[in-house]
Protein backbone atom coordinates (compact mmCIF):
# COMPACT_ATOMS: atom_id res chain seq x y z
CA UNK A 1 0.00 0.00 0.00
CA UNK A 2 1.07 3.55 -1.07
CA UNK A 3 0.11 6.48 1.87
CA UNK A 4 0.68 9.96 1.02
CA UNK A 5 0.47 11.61 4.55
CA UNK A 6 -0.51 15.20 4.31
CA UNK A 7 0.76 17.15 7.53
CA UNK A 8 3.67 15.64 9.94
CA UNK A 9 2.79 16.95 13.14
CA UNK A 10 2.72 14.87 16.43
CA UNK A 11 -0.24 12.83 14.50
CA UNK A 12 0.76 13.16 10.68
CA UNK A 13 4.42 12.22 12.09
CA UNK A 14 3.42 9.38 14.55
CA UNK A 15 0.87 8.01 11.69
CA UNK A 16 3.36 7.93 9.20
CA UNK A 17 5.87 6.61 11.11
CA UNK A 18 3.71 3.55 12.43
CA UNK A 19 1.66 2.91 9.03
CA UNK A 20 5.32 2.46 7.55
CA UNK A 21 6.25 0.27 10.22
CA UNK A 22 3.19 -1.93 9.48
CA UNK A 23 4.75 -2.16 5.71
CA UNK A 24 3.24 0.72 3.86
CA UNK A 25 5.11 3.06 1.72
CA UNK A 26 4.69 6.62 2.95
CA UNK A 27 5.29 9.51 2.42
CA UNK A 28 4.91 12.66 4.57
CA UNK A 29 4.44 15.83 3.08
CA UNK A 30 4.93 18.26 5.54
CA UNK A 31 4.99 22.21 4.75
CA UNK A 32 6.75 23.95 7.92
CA UNK A 33 10.58 24.11 6.56
CA UNK A 34 12.11 24.20 9.76
CA UNK A 35 10.48 20.53 10.49
CA UNK A 36 11.18 19.32 7.25
CA UNK A 37 14.56 20.21 7.16
CA UNK A 38 14.80 18.58 10.78
CA UNK A 39 13.50 15.68 9.90
CA UNK A 40 15.59 14.82 6.39
CA UNK A 41 17.96 15.96 8.87
CA UNK A 42 17.49 12.73 11.00
CA UNK A 43 16.01 14.97 13.75
CA UNK A 44 12.52 14.71 15.37
CA UNK A 45 11.23 18.55 15.48
CA UNK A 46 8.80 17.53 18.61
CA UNK A 47 9.17 14.93 21.54
CA UNK A 48 7.49 11.60 21.89
CA UNK A 49 9.12 8.76 24.09
CA UNK A 50 10.27 5.93 20.89
CA UNK A 51 9.41 7.98 17.92
CA UNK A 52 12.99 8.63 16.67
CA UNK A 53 13.80 4.79 16.57
CA UNK A 54 10.70 4.27 14.23
CA UNK A 55 11.58 7.30 11.87
CA UNK A 56 14.90 6.43 11.55
CA UNK A 57 14.37 2.54 10.97
CA UNK A 58 11.74 3.24 8.74
CA UNK A 59 13.40 5.93 7.17
CA UNK A 60 16.58 3.44 6.71
CA UNK A 61 14.52 0.53 5.20
CA UNK A 62 12.88 3.76 2.16
CA UNK A 63 9.11 3.11 3.12
CA UNK A 64 8.86 5.91 5.02
CA UNK A 65 9.76 9.71 3.08
CA UNK A 66 9.58 13.01 3.74
CA UNK A 67 8.82 16.42 1.26
CA UNK A 68 7.26 19.42 0.94
CA UNK A 69 5.67 18.42 -2.94
CA UNK A 70 2.35 17.05 -2.42
CA UNK A 71 1.54 16.24 -5.97
CA UNK A 72 4.69 13.82 -5.93
CA UNK A 73 3.40 12.11 -3.01
CA UNK A 74 -0.22 11.83 -3.71
CA UNK A 75 0.14 10.73 -7.37
CA UNK A 76 1.79 7.73 -6.65
CA UNK A 77 -0.64 6.79 -3.67
CA UNK A 78 -3.58 4.38 -3.14
CA UNK A 79 -4.67 6.24 -0.18
CA UNK A 80 -3.90 9.86 0.62
CA UNK A 81 -4.91 11.01 4.62
CA UNK A 82 -4.92 14.72 5.73
CA UNK A 83 -3.72 15.27 9.12
CA UNK A 84 -3.14 19.03 9.68
CA UNK A 85 -4.37 21.24 12.34
CA UNK A 86 -8.02 21.61 12.60
CA UNK A 87 -7.32 24.83 15.59
CA UNK A 88 -10.60 27.07 17.11
CA UNK A 89 -11.57 29.47 14.43
CA UNK A 90 -11.54 32.76 16.09
CA UNK A 91 -14.60 34.44 17.42
CA UNK A 92 -17.04 31.04 17.31
CA UNK A 93 -15.62 27.99 18.93
CA UNK A 94 -15.82 26.22 15.67
CA UNK A 95 -12.67 24.31 14.47
CA UNK A 96 -11.16 25.99 11.48
CA UNK A 97 -11.08 23.90 8.32
CA UNK A 98 -8.66 25.84 6.20
CA UNK A 99 -6.22 23.96 6.10
CA UNK A 100 -7.95 20.80 5.70
CA UNK A 101 -9.88 22.50 2.65
CA UNK A 102 -6.60 23.71 1.32
CA UNK A 103 -4.93 19.90 1.14
CA UNK A 104 -7.99 18.24 0.05
CA UNK A 105 -7.97 21.27 -3.51
CA UNK A 106 -4.82 20.38 -3.68
CA UNK A 107 -5.05 16.74 -3.34
CA UNK A 108 -7.67 16.65 -6.24
CA UNK A 109 -5.52 18.87 -8.29
CA UNK A 110 -2.78 15.97 -8.05
CA UNK A 111 -5.18 12.79 -7.60
CA UNK A 112 -5.40 9.10 -10.00
CA UNK A 113 -8.78 8.02 -10.34
CA UNK A 114 -9.25 5.86 -7.57
CA UNK A 115 -7.83 7.67 -5.12
CA UNK A 116 -8.95 7.07 -1.37
CA UNK A 117 -9.10 10.36 0.85
CA UNK A 118 -9.26 10.30 4.35
CA UNK A 119 -9.70 12.73 6.80
CA UNK A 120 -7.36 11.90 10.28
CA UNK A 121 -7.66 15.45 11.95
CA UNK A 122 -10.20 16.14 13.93
CA UNK A 123 -12.95 17.04 12.02
CA UNK A 124 -16.39 18.82 12.53
CA UNK A 125 -19.78 16.13 11.00
CA UNK A 126 -20.21 17.03 7.62
CA UNK A 127 -16.51 17.67 6.69
CA UNK A 128 -16.05 14.41 5.16
CA UNK A 129 -19.13 15.24 2.88
CA UNK A 130 -17.37 18.96 2.17
CA UNK A 131 -13.82 17.18 1.41
CA UNK A 132 -15.82 15.05 -0.99
CA UNK A 133 -17.77 18.01 -3.00
CA UNK A 134 -14.39 20.25 -2.89
CA UNK A 135 -12.77 17.12 -5.01
CA UNK A 136 -15.66 16.77 -7.20
CA UNK A 137 -15.75 20.30 -8.10
CA UNK A 138 -11.94 20.58 -8.26
CA UNK A 139 -11.85 17.60 -10.33
CA UNK A 140 -15.01 16.64 -12.07
CA UNK A 141 -13.81 13.80 -14.03
CA UNK A 142 -11.70 12.31 -10.69
CA UNK A 143 -13.11 8.78 -9.42
CA UNK A 144 -12.43 8.80 -5.72
CA UNK A 145 -13.50 7.28 -2.34
CA UNK A 146 -13.60 9.29 0.85
CA UNK A 147 -13.38 7.54 4.55
CA UNK A 148 -12.81 9.26 8.13
CA UNK A 149 -10.78 7.77 10.27
CA UNK A 150 -10.13 9.90 13.26
CA UNK A 151 -7.10 9.22 15.33
CA UNK A 152 -7.05 8.53 19.07
CA UNK A 153 -3.15 8.72 20.17
CA UNK A 154 -2.33 10.21 23.21
CA UNK A 155 1.02 12.37 23.53
CA UNK A 156 3.56 11.14 25.50
CA UNK A 157 2.16 7.34 24.51
CA UNK A 158 1.74 7.62 21.01
CA UNK A 159 3.94 4.72 19.65
CA UNK A 160 2.22 2.54 21.85
CA UNK A 161 -1.13 3.53 21.37
CA UNK A 162 -0.94 3.68 17.59
CA UNK A 163 0.30 0.36 17.71
CA UNK A 164 -2.15 -1.07 20.37
CA UNK A 165 -4.95 1.09 20.02
CA UNK A 166 -7.99 0.10 22.22
CA UNK A 167 -10.09 0.61 18.93
CA UNK A 168 -10.02 2.15 15.31
CA UNK A 169 -12.97 4.24 13.80
CA UNK A 170 -13.62 4.06 10.01
CA UNK A 171 -16.26 6.14 8.75
CA UNK A 172 -17.19 5.02 4.89
CA UNK A 173 -18.99 6.92 2.40
CA UNK A 174 -21.65 4.24 0.79
CA UNK A 175 -23.12 6.41 -1.15
CA UNK A 176 -20.78 5.67 -4.60
CA UNK A 177 -21.19 2.68 -6.90
CA UNK A 178 -19.49 0.02 -4.76
CA UNK A 179 -21.09 1.68 -1.16
CA UNK A 180 -17.88 2.04 -0.14
CA UNK A 181 -16.60 -1.72 -0.81
CA UNK A 182 -12.97 -0.70 -2.32
CA UNK A 183 -11.97 1.84 0.52
CA UNK A 184 -13.51 -0.46 3.39
CA UNK A 185 -10.61 -2.89 1.63
CA UNK A 186 -7.94 -0.41 1.70
CA UNK A 187 -8.71 0.54 5.06
CA UNK A 188 -8.56 -2.98 6.25
CA UNK A 189 -5.31 -3.64 4.56
CA UNK A 190 -3.51 -0.34 5.73
CA UNK A 191 -5.02 -1.47 9.21
CA UNK A 192 -4.30 -5.31 8.86
CA UNK A 193 -1.48 -5.57 11.72
CA UNK A 194 -4.19 -3.88 14.01
CA UNK A 195 -6.84 -6.50 12.87
CA UNK A 196 -4.21 -9.24 13.75
CA UNK A 197 -3.90 -8.57 16.95
CA UNK A 198 -7.53 -8.42 17.42
CA UNK A 199 -7.97 -4.91 18.73
CA UNK A 200 -11.42 -4.09 17.56
CA UNK A 201 -12.10 -2.22 14.25
CA UNK A 202 -15.41 -0.27 14.02
CA UNK A 203 -16.62 0.71 10.46
CA UNK A 204 -19.82 2.74 10.48
CA UNK A 205 -20.89 5.57 8.37
CA UNK A 206 -18.75 9.05 8.12
CA UNK A 207 -20.94 11.33 10.52
CA UNK A 208 -20.83 8.48 12.96
CA UNK A 209 -17.07 8.12 12.32
CA UNK A 210 -16.48 12.02 12.77
CA UNK A 211 -19.03 12.71 15.89
CA UNK A 212 -17.55 9.45 17.76
CA UNK A 213 -14.14 11.35 17.75
CA UNK A 214 -15.54 14.39 19.67
CA UNK A 215 -17.64 13.02 21.75
CA UNK A 216 -15.12 10.96 23.33
CA UNK A 217 -12.57 14.23 23.82
CA UNK A 218 -15.94 15.41 25.29
CA UNK A 219 -15.93 12.89 28.07
CA UNK A 220 -12.76 12.45 28.84
CA UNK A 221 -12.75 16.39 28.99
CA UNK A 222 -16.08 15.91 31.36
CA UNK A 223 -14.50 13.30 33.79
CA UNK A 224 -11.35 15.34 34.52
CA UNK A 225 -13.71 18.09 35.11
CA UNK A 226 -15.81 16.04 37.48
CA UNK A 227 -13.05 14.90 39.32
CA UNK A 228 -11.57 18.62 39.87
CA UNK A 229 -15.12 19.35 41.28
CA UNK A 230 -15.27 17.05 43.41
CA UNK A 231 -12.08 17.96 44.76
CA UNK A 232 -12.86 21.37 45.31
CA UNK A 233 -15.85 19.27 47.26
CA UNK A 234 -13.22 17.10 49.49
CA UNK A 235 -11.26 20.45 50.37
CA UNK A 236 -14.48 21.98 52.00
CA UNK A 237 -16.08 19.40 53.47
CA UNK A 238 -13.31 16.92 54.06
CA UNK A 239 -11.82 13.68 52.70
CA UNK A 240 -9.45 12.57 50.27
CA UNK A 241 -9.73 12.83 46.62
CA UNK A 242 -7.54 10.42 45.51
CA UNK A 243 -9.61 7.38 47.90
CA UNK A 244 -12.44 9.31 46.23
CA UNK A 245 -11.24 8.47 42.58
CA UNK A 246 -10.04 5.23 43.34
CA UNK A 247 -13.36 3.95 45.11
CA UNK A 248 -14.82 5.75 42.05
CA UNK A 249 -12.95 3.82 39.46
CA UNK A 250 -12.72 0.44 40.40
CA UNK A 251 -16.56 0.50 39.67
CA UNK A 252 -15.87 -1.02 36.45
CA UNK A 253 -18.25 0.94 34.45
CA UNK A 254 -16.51 4.15 35.62
CA UNK A 255 -13.21 2.91 35.52
CA UNK A 256 -9.92 4.47 36.91
CA UNK A 257 -8.37 6.94 34.26
CA UNK A 258 -8.76 9.93 33.88
CA UNK A 259 -9.98 10.57 37.54
CA UNK A 260 -6.90 12.97 38.58
CA UNK A 261 -7.87 15.86 39.65
CA UNK A 262 -5.90 18.72 38.78
CA UNK A 263 -5.37 22.40 37.88
CA UNK A 264 -8.02 21.38 34.67
CA UNK A 265 -7.03 20.24 31.54
CA UNK A 266 -5.43 21.54 28.34
CA UNK A 267 -3.53 20.54 25.77
CA UNK A 268 -3.92 20.40 21.61
CA UNK A 269 -6.68 18.68 21.76
CA UNK A 270 -9.45 18.48 24.68
CA UNK A 271 -10.35 22.42 24.75
CA UNK A 272 -10.75 22.72 21.00
CA UNK A 273 -12.67 19.66 20.85
CA UNK A 274 -14.85 20.57 23.42
CA UNK A 275 -15.49 23.96 22.04
CA UNK A 276 -15.90 22.70 18.63
CA UNK A 277 -18.97 20.25 19.80
CA UNK A 278 -20.53 22.73 21.67
CA UNK A 279 -20.73 25.13 18.29
CA UNK A 280 -21.48 21.95 16.63
CA UNK A 281 -24.24 20.58 18.80
CA UNK A 282 -25.56 24.63 18.96
CA UNK A 283 -25.92 24.77 15.28
CA UNK A 284 -27.49 21.70 15.32
CA UNK A 285 -30.29 22.69 17.39
CA UNK A 286 -29.38 20.07 19.93
CA UNK A 287 -26.85 21.76 22.14
CA UNK A 288 -25.07 19.96 24.64
CA UNK A 289 -25.48 21.31 28.18
CA UNK A 290 -23.40 19.09 29.70
CA UNK A 291 -20.11 19.78 27.35
CA UNK A 292 -20.76 23.61 27.59
CA UNK A 293 -20.88 23.53 31.66
CA UNK A 294 -16.96 21.55 30.92
CA UNK A 295 -15.95 24.25 29.18
CA UNK A 296 -16.98 27.10 31.89
CA UNK A 297 -15.98 25.39 34.63
CA UNK A 298 -12.37 24.08 32.99
CA UNK A 299 -11.92 27.90 31.79
CA UNK A 300 -13.10 29.43 35.06
CA UNK A 301 -11.23 26.70 36.91
CA UNK A 302 -6.79 28.19 36.03
CA UNK A 303 -7.70 32.13 36.85
CA UNK A 304 -8.74 30.31 40.53
CA UNK A 305 -5.47 28.29 40.57
CA UNK A 306 -3.52 31.10 40.08
CA UNK A 307 -5.79 33.09 42.69
CA UNK A 308 -5.28 30.57 44.95
CA UNK A 309 -1.21 30.45 44.65
CA UNK A 310 -2.00 33.98 45.52
CA UNK A 311 -3.99 33.31 48.70
CA UNK A 312 -1.12 31.01 50.15
CA UNK A 313 1.52 33.45 49.36
CA UNK A 314 0.24 35.65 51.97
CA UNK A 315 -2.27 37.24 49.75
CA UNK A 316 -0.66 39.06 47.48
CA UNK A 317 2.44 38.18 44.65
CA UNK A 318 3.58 41.60 44.15
CA UNK A 319 7.96 41.34 43.83
CA UNK A 320 7.65 37.86 44.94
CA UNK A 321 9.54 34.97 43.88
CA UNK A 322 7.45 31.85 42.19
CA UNK A 323 9.62 28.64 41.22
CA UNK A 324 7.56 26.74 38.29
CA UNK A 325 8.23 23.10 38.01
CA UNK A 326 6.53 21.62 34.89
CA UNK A 327 4.90 24.19 31.66
CA UNK A 328 3.74 21.65 28.93
CA UNK A 329 0.34 20.41 29.48
CA UNK A 330 0.94 17.25 30.89
CA UNK A 331 4.14 14.88 31.35
CA UNK A 332 5.88 13.30 28.27
CA UNK A 333 5.64 15.87 25.68
CA UNK A 334 6.89 19.00 24.83
CA UNK A 335 3.53 20.16 23.34
CA UNK A 336 2.39 23.93 25.13
CA UNK A 337 -0.73 24.56 23.37
CA UNK A 338 -3.43 25.54 26.10
CA UNK A 339 -1.46 24.09 28.49
CA UNK A 340 -2.66 25.27 31.97
CA UNK A 341 0.36 27.03 32.98
CA UNK A 342 -0.32 29.58 30.31
CA UNK A 343 -3.11 31.19 31.46
CA UNK A 344 -2.08 31.02 35.12
CA UNK A 345 1.68 31.73 34.81
CA UNK A 346 0.29 35.23 32.79
CA UNK A 347 -1.78 35.86 35.69
CA UNK A 348 1.00 35.49 38.33
CA UNK A 349 3.07 37.72 35.91
CA UNK A 350 0.09 40.25 35.71
CA UNK A 351 -0.66 40.34 39.89
CA UNK A 352 3.96 41.22 39.79
CA UNK A 353 5.64 37.55 40.34
CA UNK A 354 8.71 37.21 39.72
CA UNK A 355 8.65 33.28 37.74
CA UNK A 356 11.37 31.36 37.25
CA UNK A 357 10.68 28.03 35.42
CA UNK A 358 11.93 24.52 34.96
CA UNK A 359 10.64 21.95 32.65
CA UNK A 360 12.38 18.92 30.85
CA UNK A 361 10.98 19.55 27.28
CA UNK A 362 8.42 22.43 26.64
CA UNK A 363 10.84 25.13 27.56
CA UNK A 364 11.57 26.75 23.91
CA UNK A 365 8.64 26.15 22.98
CA UNK A 366 6.92 28.43 25.90
CA UNK A 367 9.42 31.07 25.44
CA UNK A 368 7.06 32.23 22.31
CA UNK A 369 3.83 31.64 24.73
CA UNK A 370 4.44 33.06 27.92
CA UNK A 371 5.96 36.80 28.91
CA UNK A 372 9.60 37.40 28.09
CA UNK A 373 10.65 38.19 31.82
CA UNK A 374 10.29 34.57 33.43
CA UNK A 375 13.79 32.79 34.22
CA UNK A 376 14.19 29.68 32.51
CA UNK A 377 16.09 27.37 34.89
CA UNK A 378 18.46 24.16 34.10
CA UNK A 379 16.47 22.02 36.69
CA UNK A 380 14.05 21.91 39.32
CA UNK A 381 16.34 22.89 41.81
CA UNK A 382 17.52 26.09 40.37
CA UNK A 383 13.50 27.04 40.06
CA UNK A 384 13.12 26.59 43.16
CA UNK A 385 16.40 28.86 44.65
CA UNK A 386 15.53 31.65 46.27
CA UNK A 387 11.75 31.13 45.47
CA UNK A 388 8.98 32.50 48.21
CA UNK A 389 6.62 29.48 46.91
CA UNK A 390 7.07 26.44 44.41
CA UNK A 391 4.30 25.69 42.08
CA UNK A 392 4.06 22.21 40.32
CA UNK A 393 2.01 22.39 37.70
CA UNK A 394 2.92 19.38 35.04
CA UNK A 395 3.45 15.72 36.90
CA UNK A 396 6.88 15.03 35.19
CA UNK A 397 8.68 11.67 36.93
CA UNK A 398 11.37 13.55 37.64
CA UNK A 399 9.78 16.01 39.51
CA UNK A 400 8.74 13.11 42.33
CA UNK A 401 12.14 12.13 42.85
CA UNK A 402 13.26 15.77 44.47
CA UNK A 403 14.42 15.24 48.15
CA UNK A 404 12.44 17.21 50.41
CA UNK A 405 15.36 18.55 51.97
CA UNK A 406 17.44 19.54 49.45
CA UNK A 407 14.07 21.98 47.83
CA UNK A 408 13.26 23.60 51.46
CA UNK A 409 17.09 24.54 51.98
CA UNK A 410 17.08 26.29 48.56
CA UNK A 411 14.32 28.01 49.00
CA UNK A 412 13.52 30.89 50.62
CA UNK A 413 9.88 30.41 51.28
CA UNK A 414 8.22 27.13 52.74
CA UNK A 415 5.24 27.12 50.47
CA UNK A 416 4.21 24.65 48.15
CA UNK A 417 1.48 24.75 45.34
CA UNK A 418 1.50 20.95 44.43
CA UNK A 419 -1.79 21.57 41.49
CA UNK A 420 -0.67 17.90 40.70
CA UNK A 421 -0.53 16.17 44.04
CA UNK A 422 2.69 14.58 43.27
CA UNK A 423 3.98 14.35 46.67
CA UNK A 424 2.83 13.24 49.77
CA UNK A 425 1.20 15.86 52.40
CA UNK A 426 2.90 14.27 55.22
CA UNK A 427 6.24 13.70 53.79
CA UNK A 428 6.02 17.43 52.47
CA UNK A 429 4.59 18.81 56.15
CA UNK A 430 7.45 16.88 58.46
CA UNK A 431 9.86 18.50 55.74
CA UNK A 432 8.60 21.94 56.95
CA UNK A 433 6.80 23.00 54.36
CA UNK A 434 3.37 25.15 54.06
CA UNK A 435 2.17 22.57 51.41
CA UNK A 436 -0.96 22.39 49.54
CA UNK A 437 -2.67 20.09 47.20
CA UNK A 438 -5.55 19.45 45.23
CA UNK A 439 -8.54 17.58 47.06
CA UNK A 440 -6.50 16.67 49.97
CA UNK A 441 -6.81 18.57 53.07
P1 LIG B 1 0.31 19.78 14.33
O1 LIG B 1 0.09 21.23 14.29
O2 LIG B 1 1.35 19.19 15.23
O3 LIG B 1 0.59 19.21 12.87
C1 LIG B 1 -0.05 19.65 11.70
C2 LIG B 1 1.02 19.80 10.63
O4 LIG B 1 0.42 19.95 9.35
C3 LIG B 1 1.91 21.03 10.83
O5 LIG B 1 3.25 20.59 10.97
C4 LIG B 1 1.69 21.85 9.57
O6 LIG B 1 2.87 22.51 9.14
C5 LIG B 1 1.26 20.80 8.59
N1 LIG B 1 0.47 21.27 7.44
C6 LIG B 1 -0.60 22.09 7.42
N2 LIG B 1 -1.08 22.23 6.17
C7 LIG B 1 -0.30 21.46 5.36
C8 LIG B 1 -0.29 21.19 3.98
N3 LIG B 1 -1.20 21.70 3.14
N4 LIG B 1 0.68 20.37 3.50
C9 LIG B 1 1.59 19.82 4.32
N5 LIG B 1 1.63 20.05 5.66
C10 LIG B 1 0.69 20.85 6.17
O7 LIG B 1 -1.12 19.15 14.72
P2 LIG B 1 -1.40 17.71 15.38
O8 LIG B 1 -1.29 17.79 16.86
O9 LIG B 1 -0.63 16.67 14.64
O10 LIG B 1 -2.94 17.56 15.05
C11 LIG B 1 -3.42 17.29 13.76
C12 LIG B 1 -4.87 16.87 13.84
O11 LIG B 1 -4.97 15.65 14.58
C13 LIG B 1 -5.78 17.87 14.55
O12 LIG B 1 -7.03 17.86 13.94
C14 LIG B 1 -5.88 17.30 15.95
O13 LIG B 1 -7.07 17.67 16.60
C15 LIG B 1 -5.86 15.83 15.69
N6 LIG B 1 -5.37 15.02 16.80
C16 LIG B 1 -4.29 15.42 17.51
C17 LIG B 1 -3.83 14.62 18.55
C18 LIG B 1 -2.64 15.06 19.38
O14 LIG B 1 -2.42 14.47 20.44
N7 LIG B 1 -1.86 16.02 18.95
C19 LIG B 1 -4.47 13.42 18.87
C20 LIG B 1 -5.56 13.05 18.11
C21 LIG B 1 -6.01 13.84 17.08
Amino acid sequence: MRIAMIGGGYVGLVSGACFAEFGSDVAIVERDPKKLAALRDGRIPIYEPGLDAIVSKNVETGRLTFGDDLATAVNGADAVFIAVGTPTRRGDGHADLTYVYAATKEIALAAKNGLLVVTKSTVPVGTGREVARILKETRPDLTFDVASNPEFLREGNAIGDFMRPDRVIIGIDTSGPDEGERATRIMREVYRPIHLIEAPIVITDLETAELTKYAANAFLAMKVTFINEMADLCEKVGGNIHDVARGMGLDQRIGQRFLHAGPGYGGSCFPKDTRALTAIARDAGAPSRLVEATVEVNENRKSRMAERIIAQAGGSIQGKTVGVLGLTFKPDTDDMREAASLPILTHLHEAGALIQAFDPEGMEPARELLPTDITYCSDALEAATDADILVVLTEWNVFRAIDPERLRNAMRGNAIADLRNIWSPDTMRAAGFDYSSIGRR
